[in-house]
């Protein structure tokens, strides 16, 4: 049998140093970072964490200038750390399982309608139009662990800059679930397969992005996720 129309292609990420990294499934975890959480308007003692996805074409190579989303007039910028997976599982239960999975790493940013996301939480509505909209995935080169470990993450601090002023800026430590407790709590909900990427959440901070901004995500060593918002 053939194709009846032409098949998508494969959304793909660089890899620092050579290759590309085939996306299956963009997973994403909200309120992860309690001050954040705190400036929505929410408590993270009493608001746990949450997970969205976004569509594996929803991904943007770092360089690009992305064109400001339609039906907005509120386009937010969330920094964040992405892991990247090279193996699946289901039912994970320990942090070296989990562990085993993870490809690499890269610096990444959840773009967000914020007026949709704002509307949906007050409707208690989904978050698809808020979260999973055409090119919302901007993402850096991904380092591979064994360059990069996520050990060494404990330290980093995740830098987000517009047109070169700091804006978010967190030690990864702050995370209220780790990345490997992220991944035992996704893996309990879905079966986690090579290919799967993971928003793991933003810190404190984020803001609304207007028509000529420059934006560079930086985490530790790792390669930095830099774009621009063009015209509508
Ligand atoms: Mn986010």
């Amino acid at each position: 049998m053939t194709y009846v129309i032409d098949p998508p292609l494969m959304s793909v990420v660089p890899v620092h140093g050579g290759g590309l990294f085939p996306v299956r499934r963009i997973f994403c975890i909200g309120k992860n970072y309690a001050d954040h959480v705190q400036e929505m308007g929410g408590d993270a003692k009493s608001d746990p964490p949450v997970f969205f996805t976004k569509p594996a074409d929803a991904v943007v190579e770092s360089g690009a200038c992305i064109p400001y989303p339609m039906a907005t007039d509120n386009l937010h910028f969330e920094g964040e750390l992405v892991v990247a997976l090279q193996r699946g599982g289901r039912a994970l239960a320990t942090r070296e399982q989990a562990g085993a999975l993870i490809f690499g790493t890269a610096a990444g940013c959840d773009l967000t309608r914020r007026d949709h996301q704002a509307a949906a939480k007050k409707a208690g509505g989904p978050w698809d139009t808020a979260k999973g909209f055409d090119h919302s995935a901007p993402m850096g080169e991904i380092g591979r662990t064994q360059d990069f470990l996520p050990d060494s993450f404990d330290d980093a601090h995740l830098l987000t800059t517009v047109n070169g002023e700091t804006l978010q800026d967190a030690p990864l430590s702050t995370m209220i679930w780790s990345v490997p407790e992220i991944i035992i709590e996704l893996s309990k909900l879905f079966e986690l397969c090579p290919g799967d990427l993971i928003f793991t959440g933003t810190p404190a901070g984020v803001g609304a992005l207007n028509e000529g901004d420059r934006v560079a995500i930086k985490i530790g060593g790792l390669p930095e996720c830099r774009f621009s918002i063009g015209g509508s």
